[in-house]
């Protein structure tokens, strides 16, 4: 009987006296071996359930998503392929950042939620932020004098993602603060970003112009970027009710 996996999950478990010793207890028996192996792959299974489990409820997502229940006709812009990828996490091994740009609506969070959760499953550390809130936490730091150590606990993460940068223009301190997290983040860590801001548009958020190019710059330099287009999704489910409501037809205008 091929033991290989038996080794591997005795060895993942841990479990180094049971791994030196099975085989000769076995004594060449084949149902001693497959009835532990099997007990094995069972104790495996429920660990890593368990780590996801606990992945997914440290990450703190707002709502969570899959990415089945994206309907990616409705983004024909949007290279699918090449989100499914991320779905491996290899670019949270590479520290690369993912980036969503689009209006309000269109599935920013969505799709970021669910590269979030596909990372928690293939055993990363995850925090879900967003902008203002991970503001709020690094203002209040600063004023305590624990800004070091705060960002420091930032660093923990694999893939931290930032929800909604650009949705309210800084403060000079906020930026600059905001600046220091992602700096410090620069090639040591992934970060997804969701925005309703071009980037050329930083400068109207931020009140320093080199400040601004200064994030854009380290955000952009090893990011993968997707733009969103279109009708907010919301708006256009409401409007399908309200058709549908009225029986009418539903009719393109
Ligand atoms: P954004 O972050 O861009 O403002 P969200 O991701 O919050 O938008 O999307 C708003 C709502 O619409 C969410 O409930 C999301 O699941 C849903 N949604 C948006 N786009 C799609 C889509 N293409 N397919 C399915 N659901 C979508
Ligand atoms: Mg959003």
């Amino acid at each position: 009987m091929n033991t290989h996996f038996l080794d591997e999950h005795l060895r993942s478990l841990r479990l180094p006296a049971m791994l030196a010793e099975y085989k000769r207890l076995a004594q060449g028996k084949d149902d001693r071996l497959n009835y532990l192996g099997e007990l094995a792959a069972l104790e495996v299974g429920k660990r890593h359930e368990n780590g996801v489990r606990r992945r997914i409820t440290a990450a703190k997502f707002p709502v969570i998503k899959t990415v089945e229940a994206f309907d990616f006709s409705l983004q024909p812009n949007l290279p699918k392929r090449r989100f499914i990828e991320l779905l491996d996490s290899t670019f949270i091994g590479e520290r690369q950042n993912v980036i969503f740009i689009g209006p309000t609506g269109v599935g920013k969070t969505h799709l970021l939620s669910t590269i979030g959760i596909a990372a928690c499953s293939n055993g990363h550390r995850v925090l879900f932020t967003t902008a203002a809130e991970l503001l709020m936490s690094l203002i209040a730091a600063k004023r305590e004098d624990r800004l070091k150590p705060r960002l420091a606990s930032l660093d923990r993460y694999d893939f931290i993602m930032i929800d909604e940068l650009g949705y309210v223009p800084f403060e000079r301190e906020a930026t600059n603060l905001l600046f220091q997290a992602i700096s410090n983040r620069y090639e040591r860590g992934s970060l997804g970003i969701t925005t309703n801001l071009a980037f050329p548009d930083w400068t109207q958020v931020f009140p320093d112009v080199t400040a601004a190019s200064a994030v854009v710059d380290r955000l952009v330099h090893h990011a993968i970027i997707f733009e969103l287009i279109g009708e907010s999704y919301r708006l256009r489910s409401r409007k399908g009710l309200a058709v549908e409501k009225d029986g009418l037809p539903k009719r393109p205008k």
